[in-house]
């Protein structure tokens, strides 16, 4: 599956490892390197290696991206615009004006219905390939030029020289580069196939199940993806590879996670006092997401198997109260939590929170980031057993941090931290449980893939009097009357957040922005109301404590970079403005905007700047139009495809040659379901009809958390 191909990615060393690979690597002659074929030279080997092929049996997995219908011929009576077709017949005039840039061909061509023009931009010497009275067979769309129907440049291939053979049937297109044309490409990858000899070749999907879901064999499948008869057989083998990638994946991380799970983890008491004075103690009822989430969390605690959770929820659905109660228990069972964030504000932010709760229940509670003073003594006091909860930055997992019992990490944000420093903190104890929370939605079928071995907690709702931010883009000439209206909703208590972007350059951050504006209109147009500046090249102590004056509205506006993006949560701002919005992404637009509309006040999200570009226009409607996190992540999977989320890359996940996360959400839960099937059957893999498949999930389970 994963062959990482073309990009010049560090893991292509793994190529052909994947599932798809599988299917031909019982058969040796498709191991040879492509030049092993008639007429590959080493320069056509070269541009092979480009699109991640390298060897026979690479041809056969490089699909085509479409086909080309050639099953009829359209008679010149029966054309019509915008079609693409397919004709026979003979040239009767031919005309070139030539042009040193650009020479215009024109011919005319006759079948016994009729005539229709041809024209050619920018192609030579097509006068002597195709004089007057030549039969040949033609493939193009139809335009209008100058009125008349006409064949924009067409294909061809002279009648009775393989004409025929070249114009039949469905045609494969294939993704390629500069300099090898489809007509190379198909040439050899039907010599690929004629290296099978007939063997045939053999996927990974049991047999049982390929019956259930009718799948074609594989080897059928693999010509008909090429070579089909009708472009149903075509797409019906493409859902069948991807559907065996799918099965293949999720049969490894359903496999991995089993392997992890059989260790023995702490079996939590979830019915300890602190727990109950924490419900009791509550400011709010939990929503019913929230609830659901704290039953699921809590019966994965109590057993003894180690919770491998992760927990979705927009921005605002209030995780953090979720963690507290996970956290309770922890400490209900003698054990020590340790809750990680990704930036120290955030960290700091859910100390106090965390403080305030839980402190007042008993609960020692300390924090750990890079710059937070006294870190020796808090180390000491956290392998002690002094503090019960520590929560932290990326410090947490220093080697120089040890626990005395963790019974659980929870690691916020969990999209920020890479799979190995998460791993590394769920390492510091004997099997804790685990965790993780997520505010970036990503679509079901990428959480799916990246995270399919853990559990998958949702909270689908908002607290209640929750309303949608209301978001538009903001002309420049409207900008004075956005300053008044920021300095009136200020004397009326609500708080602003003013965000500007980073300029990077090469490696220096730029901060001129926000400083810039924050000085120029805090001694203009926003003089009269309180104001601070906030950014990631700031002393923590000041960080924190510029947090602390907004969170107490003490501060009006609070003029930033993104660092605000992840977690900051200051209920009295109601403003949000963000200057040239179109150079943030769609998902950290929508976790800036999730800063306000953290009440039942109505909030507002202010976008600045005109997009560069038409991607960066829809970006900023899709934000104005959607207000759910999931609506926003399938819209963001769509503009930008499943390459560029977070931790998609480094997976490989890219890389599926049939699959598409987007259009086969659908067979990706089919394959998830089966997968969970097989293994509940055949929990090692050990069955001669899964056999292929456990070899396949136990090479993809090494490139997957
Ligand atoms: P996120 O899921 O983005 O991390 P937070 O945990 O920061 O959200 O919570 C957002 C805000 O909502 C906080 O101010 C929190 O106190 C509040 N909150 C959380 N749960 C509820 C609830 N059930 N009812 C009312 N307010 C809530
Ligand atoms: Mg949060």
């Amino acid at each position: 599956v994963f062959f990482w191909s073309s990009l010049a990615h560090p893991a292509r060393r793994y190529r052909g490892c994947g599932a798809t690979s599988m299917i031909y690597d019982h058969i040796p002659a498709l191991a040879a390197p492509v030049t092993s074929l008639r007429g590959m030279g080493p320069k056509r080997a070269a541009l092979l290696e480009k699109l991640g092929v390298e060897t026979v049996g690479d041809l056969l997995l490089h699909f085509p991206r479409r086909h080309e219908d050639h099953r009829v011929r359209t008679a010149i009576a029966d054309l019509a615009e915008g079609v693409d077709v397919t004709l026979e017949g003979t040239v009767t005039e031919m005309d070139v004006r030539p042009s040193r840039r650009q020479p215009v061909t024109t011919a005319v061509i006759e079948d016994a219905s009729g005539s229709v023009g041809a024209v050619w931009f920018g192609r030579r010497g097509l006068a002597r390939q195709l004089p007057p009275g030549v039969a040949a067979v033609f493939a193009g769309r139809v335009g209008r030029y100058r009125d008349e129907l006409v064949l924009q440049n067409p294909d061809f291939a002279l009648s009775g020289n393989g004409a025929e053979a070249e114009f039949s049937g469905l045609r494969p297109v294939y993704p390629t580069v500069d300099g090898l044309s489809q007509r190379q490409l198909r040439g050899f990858i039907a010599a690929a196939f004629e290296t099978l000899d007939g063997t045939p070749c053999q996927g990974l999907t049991p047999a049982d199940l390929e019956a259930r879901h009718g799948w074609p064999p594989a080897g059928e499948a693999l010509r008909a993806i090429h070579w089909p008869d009708a472009p149903e057989a075509a797409e019906h083998a493409r859902a069948r590879f991807a559907y065996e990638e799918f099965l293949a994946l999720q049969a490894a991380v359903l496999w991995g996670r089993a392997g992890r799970r059989s260790g023995a983890g702490v079996a939590h008491n979830t019915q300890g006092p602190l727990l109950e004075a924490l419900r009791i103690s509550l400011p709010f009822t939990l929503t019913p997401g929230q609830q659901r989430a704290v039953d699921a969390i809590l019966a994965d605690m109590a057993a003894p198997a180690p919770m491998m959770r992760l927990l979705q929820g927009d921005v605002g659905s209030g995780k953090t109260a979720v963690a507290l109660h996970a956290i309770a228990a922890a400490l209900d069972s003698g054990r020590q939590a340790a809750l990680m964030a990704p930036t120290e504000a955030l960290a700091d932010q859910h100390a106090l929170t965390i403080k305030k709760t839980l402190e007042t229940l008993g609960a020692r509670v300390a924090l750990l980031t890079g710059s937070a003073p006294g870190g020796a003594a808090v180390r000491r006091a956290v392998a002690d057993g002094q503090v019960n909860v520590i929560v932290g930055t990326q410090a947490l997992i220093q080697d120089t941090v040890d626990f005395e019992s963790l019974g659980l990490v929870i690691v916020d944000e969990q999209h920020r931290f890479g799979v190995a420093q998460r791993a590394r903190l769920g390492a510091k104890g004997p099997a804790p449980d685990l965790l993780h929370m997520t505010a970036t939605p990503i679509p079901r079928s990428l959480t799916l893939t990246l995270y399919g071995g853990m559990d998958l907690t949702v909270i689908p709702d908002l607290p209640p009097g929750r309303l949608p931010v209301k978001t538009a883009r903001a002309p420049a000439h409207k900008e004075e009357d956005l300053h008044r209206y920021i300095v009136e909703q200020a004397q009326a208590g609500k708080q602003t957040y003013y965000v500007c972007p980073l300029i990077e350059e090469s490696d220096v951050r730029d901060l001129g922005a926000v400083t810039e504006r924050y000085e120029s209109l805090t001694r203009g147009p926003l003089r009269s109301v309180p104001a601070a500046l906030l950014h990631g090249r700031m002393a923590s102590a000041v960080k924190e404590e510029t947090l602390r004056a907004f969170r107490e509205g003490r501060i009006s506006v609070l003029f930033s970079t993104s660092v605000v993006e992840v977690g900051i949560d200051a209920p009295g701002a109601a403003i949000m403005v963000i200057e040239d919005a179109a150079s943030f992404g769609l998902s950290q637009l929508h976790q800036l905007r999730g800063r306000v509309g953290r009440s039942d006040r109505q909030a507002y999200c202010f976008l600045l700047g005109t997009p560069a570009t038409e991607e960066g226009k829809e970006r900023l409607d899709a934000l104005c139009r959607h207000h759910s996190g999931f609506d926003i992540a399938e819209a963001d999977l769509r503009l930008r495809g499943p390459g560029e989320f977070a931790g998609v890359r480094q997976t490989g996940l890219t890389g599926f040659r049939a699959a598409d996360l987007v259009r086969d959400a659908e067979l990706l839960e089919t394959a998830r379901h089966d997968a969970r099937e097989i293994l509940a059957r055949d929990p090692r893999l050990r069955e001669a009809a899964h056999a292929r498949l456990g070899e396949a999930a136990e090479r993809l389970a090494a490139f997957n958390p």
